[in-house]
């Protein structure tokens, strides 16, 4: 989206006069003014959240890479996921790096950054994939849902597998007969930070400013709904976040 600017709306008062004349109909001049209210949406969003004190980075402040391709466009949004970055991730490492490292995956993955938003453990929002743009981020259920990922592990020890490997293959079932999820060995889970709580709280409550979004949930929640599948996504402590997410801004479980 080498079109986009990342320049911040100007605010301001400006005064303005307009002269109105009676003239037979077939007179009158019009003039179409077009305006991209996509853009200006996706601008405002930065601007309410900016105005709050919170650290946002476009695109071109992270410097994110061109997308090889693109799941089209998406704009009604209804819907909020949140999703973790996953075991591999963890607050320990460099909020910056760690964004850098989920768009390696999705690229090589999907072609784009899958989700429209990435928090980082310092409570930094960054835009991850332009809002104007379809996410990546659930199998077969993206329209009209915003993609939130928070930049942590925020699942516990065995919990990958029995939410999502166990019922996959027969190696999952032979594992499951061992006890022996590939995330056994995953010791170290994040509990999500509290700046990067209020990021995310904001995040959302800016968002229903300017969508009607009636529906929040966990990735495994919507994967469910999609395809049936089961996902680890967001994690044990995300799913805690979704529930006081739903609760604070009254918004239902996702469903068709
Ligand atoms: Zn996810």
């Amino acid at each position: 989206m080498s079109d986009v600017r990342t320049d911040d709306l100007k605010s301001g008062t400006f005064d303005t006069w307009a002269v109105i004349e009676a003239k037979r109909a077939e007179a009158v001049k019009t003039v179409q003014v077009k305006v991209d209210h996509k853009a200006a949406t996706r601008q405002a969003i930065i601007v309410a959240l900016r105005r709050e004190g919170f650290t946002f980075k476009t695109r071109s402040d992270w410097k994110a890479k061109p997308g090889k391709n693109s799941d089209g466009p998406d704009w009604d949004y209804h819907g909020v996921a949140l999703h973790h970055a996953g075991n591999s991730f963890s607050c320990d490492a460099n909020g910056a790096a760690q964004l850098r490292k989920a768009e390696q995956i999705d690229l090589s993955n999907f072609g784009h950054v899958s989700y429209h938003y990435a928090i980082t453990c310092d409570g930094t929002i960054c835009e991850a994939l332009d809002l104007r743009e379809k996410g990546a981020h659930i199998a077969s259920g993206n329209t009209g849902v915003v993609g939130i990922v928070m930049l942590a592990d925020l699942s516990v020890r065995g919990e990958a597998y029995q939410e999502e490997y166990a019922s996959k293959s027969l190696l999952g079932k032979v594992r499951g007969i061992l006890k022996w999820g590939p995330d056994r060995l995953d010791t170290a889970t994040d509990e999500p930070p509290e700046k990067q709580i209020k990021a995310l709280f904001a995040l959302v409550n800016v968002l229903r400013n300017f969508f009607p979004i009636t529906m929040l949930g966990g990735h495994r929640e919507y994967q469910r709904l999609s395809t049936g599948e089961g996902r680890a996504c967001p994690g044990a402590y995300g799913m805690i976040l979704v529930g006081m997410l739903r609760r604070e801004y009254k918004l239902g479980e996702p469903k068709k």
